[in-house]
């Protein structure tokens, strides 16, 4: 394969594409240089444009759990395109998903499929204000919800990681309705809403933040909130975008024991095509078009190509055993991490969830807020993150990204990454 390929298509994709790329988090604006493209990937591997081999820990940013090209999933894709690629209208297959995502997430008494995390969010958070009559909104900092208008404030991820957590294009009118809080600090909910509760229709939270690096709600937290909602009549609502299907079979509020009145799914539920879902309480539900007036709408929503994909990898995650070797893996990767910073003397904090870790260059060991996440250092992550691409390890590219392992990660991808990561400690 051709050496520089990887130059040459970024700069053909900057002619007619914004930064080259088609999501901001691709470019490589957290950690310098330029993106790798891919042309490739099976299991917990990518081959790049120039034939270079990488063990994956984005994973797609999180749908390709059961690893990249899964015979089954690509199997039931290939069964599914031969009738055809898209109706606009009903098929009985809309209906296998939708029950089996009620089955999975059984606070889930209805569902709606959409196409992307956003649309989710976007609509639970219109859904959450037409059942309430009430404008605000309750997020968090660093957590990233998509981009719709009202959630691009103080919001994780690329938004973040480019400087813009507060999107240009906004107006000052829909942002003025997101109140922005502290994440894991219950004082700040409920002091908030002792002063607004009334005008609060709903809280959105991603119960393991994943947006600002990777941080698990502390103790109280996740029922502090499920307590201030019921108690002000808002309507709580978990982003499992990230968490769904990955930090446990059903998700953080099963992990957790927290329900939600509503979920909103994406990433896993497609198995690697656009889809996203939400879903909740029925009485609340009830007031999505065509039964109630929220309106919400979508022609490829439901497309039959993404549900095979999405059920085929919902399948494979319900295996027994499946989860617990998924956080296995996951664990053994961040002790590794950790065991090879302390004996480099390099301060490092790891944390893992289920399928889902992060790691912090800091000294600090302990991170549950947004701002010991700012605070760590970001100059040792850059360094650290191009020795390992250099290595064939393909990080999150920013500091502010969760890492995702797939099933496929086995004992040999671990080690591999850890033999890769003592090096890359070593030049630091
Ligand atoms: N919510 C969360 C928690 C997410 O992590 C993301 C995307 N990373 C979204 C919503 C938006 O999803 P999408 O990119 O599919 O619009």
């Amino acid at each position: 394969m051709q050496a520089n390929r990887n130059q040459q298509l970024f700069s053909a994709a900057q002619k007619h594409i914004p930064g080259g790329v088609n999501s901001p988090v691709r470019a490589f604006k957290g950690v310098g240089g330029d993106p790798v493209f891919f042309a490739s990937a099976k299991g917990a591997y990518l081959t790049d444009a120039e034939g270079k081999k990488y063990i994956d820990y984005i994973g797609s940013w999180g749908p390709m759990i059961a690893g990249h090209a899964h015979p089954e999933i690509i199997t039931a894709v290939q069964q599914a395109c031969e009738s055809g690629l898209s109706y606009g209208a009903p098929t009985a297959i809309e209906t296998d998903m939708a029950d089996l995502l009620c089955q999975l997430v059984p606070s889930m008494e209805m569902v709606r499929m959409v196409n992307s995390g956003t649309e989710a969010t976007m609509t639970a958070i219109r859904l959450a204000r037409g059942y309430t009559g009430r404008d605000k909104i309750v997020k968090f900092e660093g957590c990233y919800h998509g981009h719709a208008d009202a959630l691009l404030v103080k919001a994780g991820s690329g938004a973040l990681t480019l400087g813009t957590p507060s999107s240009a294009g906004v107006p000052t009118s829909v942002a003025e309705h997101t109140i922005t809080l502290r994440f894991n600090d219950i004082e700040a909910v409920q002091q908030c809403f002792a002063e607004l509760g009334e005008q609060i229709a709903g809280i959105i939270v991603e119960p393991v933040a994943g947006n600002m690096n990777c941080i698990p709600p502390v103790p109280g937290f996740l029922e502090a909130l499920r307590q201030t909602c019921d108690d002000y009549g808002s309507v709580l609502i978990f982003d499992e975008v990230m968490t769904g299907f990955r930090v446990a079979l059903g998700g953080a509020q099963e992990k957790y024991g927290v329900t939600p009145d509503l979920t909103t799914l994406g990433k896993i539920v497609g198995g690697g095509m656009p889809v996203g879902a939400f879903g909740g309480k029925r009485e609340v539900m009830e007031y999505i078009a065509p039964l109630g007036p929220v309106y919400q709408a979508g022609t490829l929503s439901g497309n039959p190509i993404a549900m095979a994909a999405g059920i085929a990898t919902l399948k494979l995650i319900q295996v027994s055993g499946f989860h617990e070797q998924l956080a296995k893996q996951t664990q053994r990767l961040t002790q590794g991490l950790q065991q090879l910073a302390n004996q480099a003397d390099i301060a490092l904090t790891t944390h893992q969830v289920g399928g889902m870790f992060g790691f912090f260059f800091t000294d600090t060991p302990k991170i549950e807020f947004f701002e010991q996440v700012t605070q760590c250092d970001m100059d040792r992550f850059k360094r650290f993150y191009h020795a390992m691409l250099a290595n064939g390890i393909y990080l999150a590219p920013s500091a502010y990204e969760a890492g995702f392992v797939s099933i496929a990660h086995q004992d040999a991808e671990i080690d591999a990454t850890l033999a890769a990561a003592e090096k890359a400690l070593a030049t630091l």
